[in-house]
């Protein structure tokens, strides 16, 4: 054996996540590695959860980064708030909604399904309906951005509708943190969960996580144990709880930690509205550009996400093979459809540090290319001039 080190490519990454990573992000992540407990380490995590608290919008106590990805914040969200017997209604309107029911059945719960078409946001009067129906409801579950599909739903009003029913709410914000306005303590949001790789735009494997008094009342007034050990948060708070003493329950990823605490510097020194607006210009780009060539956006306008911009694939246009060739020619990398919509549609993000002005003018120059040059039916040569004189206002 003489094995070598691995050398990946530089690619652009512009799908669904992982999004291009910051390379202040990077080398803050190669910085030496201390002890879990060190008190520099202890004080770093005070920061972050202020950080955190920051990008999410609240003053929310127990605000912390879950040492696993996105899927293991939903999982934390709904271990738990969701008991045996416990009734939730979960709106699907794309893949993440699935997940939801699959983890509230899990946790022995009932999921009351509201479901909207894919590739639209999650219809608040269907929502109010199921409420009005399932009087003994417990939670309401809604995914705020759905990367699926590239819709985004109406957090505040769904919020609302949960409260004025007595209902608890978790929120998937995986792909909205950063990106789209959210505003967790105002719109009086239960639990939330986001992911380290979208529009934070650090690397994957962390979920940062927030839960209201009210949520924390719940879970320490549970009837039964949270079915996980290690996403109980009675347990957690052990460590990221209360300032001051902390006790071990898992070895912190450290390293990981140094790159998330960056991508959340660099979004205070941003400004959070700046980095929301900024990604609706490039979106705004984007789409003229998109449309000039003449694909056409999946979901309506209203209820489009600026980071993930979901368009048909034109007719007779080899799906696999057009990734496959920008990947190849240009290490651009965009997504493909998923469950409803695999092979109907490409993905194109445009998260954190990913949108930027470069990043569009080189992706519809790299698919333009690669679309004129398999002899597609599209308007060759249009696009970039169309986002650039966005870009001129
Ligand atoms: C990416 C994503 C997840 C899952 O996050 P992982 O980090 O892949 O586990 C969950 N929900 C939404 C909406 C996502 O976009």
């Amino acid at each position: 054996m003489s094995s070598q080190s691995f050398h990946p490519p530089v690619r652009t990454l512009m799908g669904p996540g992982p999004s291009d990573v910051n390379p202040r992000i990077l080398s803050a992540m190669a910085r030496p590695t201390v002890g879990h407990l060190d008190p520099v380490f202890v004080d770093l995590m005070s920061e972050m959860k202020d950080l955190l608290r920051y990008a999410f919008q609240t003053s929310y106590e127990l605000t912390m980064p879950v040492s696993a990805p996105g899927s293991a914040g939903m999982e934390t969200c709904f271990v738990n708030l969701v008991e045996p017997g416990d009734k939730v209604i979960v709106c699907q309107n794309g893949v993440f909604g699935g997940r939801m029911k699959e983890n509230v059945e899990r946790c022995g719960g009932t999921a009351v399904m509201v479901q909207d078409d894919w590739g639209r946001a999650v219809d608040p009067q269907k929502v109010e309906e199921a409420l009005k129906a399932n009087p003994d409801a417990k939670v309401v579950a809604f995914v705020h951005a759905e990367t699926s599909t590239g819709a985004m739903s109406d957090a505040k009003t769904l919020v609302k509708l949960a409260h004025d029913h007595g209902c608890l709410t978790i929120v998937d914000a995986v792909t909205s943190l950063g990106g789209s306005p959210l505003k967790v303590e105002e719109w009086g949001i239960d639990a939330i969960y986001s992911g380290s790789q979208k529009c934070l735009s650090c690397t994957p494997g962390l979920s940062p996580v927030s839960f209201s008094p009210a949520a924390i009342d719940v879970i320490k007034n549970r009837k039964t144990k949270v079915q996980s050990w290690f996403m109980d948060l009675n347990l957690v708070m052990g460590y990221w709880g209360g300032e001051g003493k902390r006790s071990y329950h898992h070895t912190a990823p450290i390293n990981a930690l140094y790159g998330l605490h960056e991508a959340l510097v660099l979004l205070e020194n941003e400004g959070i509205e700046n980095s929301w607006t900024r990604h609706m210009t490039n979106h705004q780009a984007l789409r003229a550009g998109l449309e000039a060539m003449g694909l056409s956006f999946v979901v309506p306008e209203g209820e489009r996400l600026p980071q993930l911009n979901s368009v048909s694939i034109p007719e007779g246009v080899d799906d696999a093979k057009v990734r496959g060739q920008l990947l190849k020619d240009y290490n651009l990398e965009i997504g493909a459809g998923l469950g409803a919509l695999a092979g109907k549609v490409w993905r194109i993000g445009l998260m954190g540090y990913g949108a930027n002005k470069t990043n569009v003018l080189f992706c519809l120059g790299a698919l333009d290319g690669v679309l004129s040059g398999m002899g597609a039916r599209i308007a060759s040569g249009v696009a970039v001039a169309a986002a650039q004189k966005v870009y001129a206002g």
